[in-house]
């Protein structure tokens, strides 16, 4: 199947052009970016012109920031095709529930990725908690802005939602490995004087669960969560890949290159079967943040 990318930054040459590259089921036949491009695929400017010159291309990836996405997403779906969209789905819910509904009125296939539930270690930690009951659970999310999001002003930005662009990730693991339903009871949320997105929160969720979500963390990077059960302690490190059962390694390693192709083998299966896959549970957690959290401003930052 023929396959587009729109937005060709960091995470469309990181992870989806090798990822596109060892698939057998995609071809990546084009792309769309204002100036960015993949050596041996054809280049285009501008959405339209490349929906309308090729209409082999049943499938497009959009790789853009959230606010510019939900503009091409309409394109995509008003053109026929399916769609597939980098975490978190949309700037807003709403948006995301009108992409949701112009698919299933159309018979199109809509893809909400969330890459760090493909890690390795996330399926064997929701087999081990199921029947568990939690106690307590603590999520670490720490990383150097300037390391991962170097002069991504647009992720400090409204609508780029700060560090909820990574803690997502941790949110989107959360959501998909409790047993049980969890919602959020208070946040407070850290925004520097000349920025609209919060740097650092801290989330208070039901089930005893903490999230401790900084930006500005240097030195050690920590992406763990530790989640305490009636029958034994789980923790999952490196952004989900590693899994450790009370102290004992279960699964995994370092590497987090198979999160993509097993996004792209997802869609495949999906666009194949007719279906769709949209779970909005760790955006509304975030949405919910920015609702009822406390704000307080913190010092300027500059990239
Ligand atoms: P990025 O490097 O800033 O790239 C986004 C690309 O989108 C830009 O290169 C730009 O390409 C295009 N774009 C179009 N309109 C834009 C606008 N108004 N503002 C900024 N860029 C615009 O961002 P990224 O890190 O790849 O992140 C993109 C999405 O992937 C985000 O939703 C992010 O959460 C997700 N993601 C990122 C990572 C990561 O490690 N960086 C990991 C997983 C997921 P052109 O100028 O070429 O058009």
């Amino acid at each position: 199947m023929k396959i587009a990318l729109v937005g060709i930054g960091k995470i469309a040459l990181d992870q989806h052009v090798p990822a596109l590259a060892a698939s057998p089921d995609w071809d990546l036949t084009a792309t769309v970016s204002r100036s960015g491009q993949v050596p041996g695929v054809l280049a285009f400017h501008d959405i339209d012109t490349m929906l309308a010159a090729h209409p082999e291309i049943c499938a497009i990836s959009l790789c853009l920031p959230p606010v510019p996405r939900f503009a091409a997403a309409v394109a995509v779906l008003r053109a026929g095709r399916h769609l597939m969209l980098e975490k978190p789905p949309g700037a807003t819910l709403s948006e995301v529930h009108v992409l949701r509904d112009m698919a299933a009125a159309q018979g199109l296939t809509i893809f909400a990725t969330w890459h760090s539930r493909m890690a390795q270690g996330v399926a064997a930690a929701r087999d081990w908690l199921a029947g568990r009951t939690i106690r307590e659970g603590r999520i670490t999310w720490r990383e150097d802005i300037r390391k991962w999001h170097p002069g991504q002003d647009w992720i400090l930005d409204a609508g780029g939602m700060g560090v909820f662009d990574p803690g997502i990730n941790a949110l989107s693991i959360l959501t998909a490995i409790l047993p049980e339903p969890v919602h959020l009871q208070g946040a407070d949320l850290d925004v520097p004087a000349n920025r609209q997105a919060p740097i650092a929160a801290r989330l208070q969720l039901s089930q005893g669960i903490t999230a401790d979500l900084d930006f500005r963390q240097q030195g050690p990077q920590t992406w763990d969560i530790r989640i305490v059960t009636d029958d034994g302690t789980l923790v999952l490190r490196n952004g989900g890949n590693i899994l450790q059962i009370d102290d004992r390694p279960v699964t995994g390693g370092d590497s987090i290159m198979q999160e993509y192709p097993a996004l792209y083998d997802r869609m495949a299966r999906l666009v194949r079967q007719g279906a769709s896959d949209v779970d909005l549970a760790p955006m509304v957690l975030v949405a919910d943040a920015f609702t009822s959290g406390r704000r307080h401003a913190v010092d300027p930052f500059e990239f």
